[in-house]
């Protein structure tokens, strides 16, 4: 009897433990603001992606705290979407910070950590096809690729998630989960 008491005992802080240990799903940089405007390019609407990338990003959209508006023109600190063709047929979508270059009008590389002044956010048509993505799949990839522009990284714990990595055909979810806007919240302060 003594030892299953002390069996019980390491099982439970074990499972006390866990929790303390997982690292938030979210980079140290990013914008300084969750509110901000995407500028849809041509190629959005030409390839038709124009809804899903509308809910890609909505779905992230937190009343007065996250809002990522919508815009047919370029500006210097918009986010940029493109949807085009790309020959690494594991390539889903991508996503690059910038800001901007020692060089004036030239942008770089911001760094996971850094100060983002932009994001440009891609989705590649063909290996969605290729991989026999239903709507709601490419959907899945669109509302990914954004989260990444509101600095989310992709999810290391076990938990539901539209940012595991390689959002996948068939993914259980293709929008944000309750542990997905957990994490938006916490990036950006949010309470409750
Ligand atoms: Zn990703």
């Amino acid at each position: 009897m003594k030892l299953i008491g002390k069996l019980t005992g390491v099982i439970l802080s074990t499972f006390l433990i866990i929790p303390l240990t997982v690292s938030a799903d979210y980079h140290a940089g990013g914008r300084t603001s969750p509110i901000f405007t995407a500028y849809y390019d041509g190629s959005v609407a030409s390839y038709g992606y124009t809804a899903h990338l509308d809910t890609g990003r909505t779905a992230w959209y937190q009343v007065g705290k996250v809002n990522i508006s919508k815009s047919s023109s370029n500006s210097s600190s918009y986010d940029e979407y493109y949807v085009g063709t790309n020959t690494d047929p594991t390539l889903l979508g991508a996503q690059t910070p910038y800001k901007n270059g020692t060089v004036p009008g030239t942008h770089v590389f911001a760094g996971w950590d850094g100060t983002w002044k932009y994001s440009v956010l891609s989705l590649y048509d063909n290996n969605m096809n290729n991989a026999g993505f239903s709507y709601n799949d490419k959907v899945g990839v669109a509302v990914h690729e954004v989260g990444h522009t509101l600095a989310l990284k992709h999810t290391t714990a076990p938990n539901l998630s539209v940012m595991a990595s390689g959002t996948w055909a068939g993914n259980p979810t293709y929008l944000p989960t309750t542990y997905d806007i957990g994490q938006l919240k916490a990036k950006w302060g949010i309470t409750p």
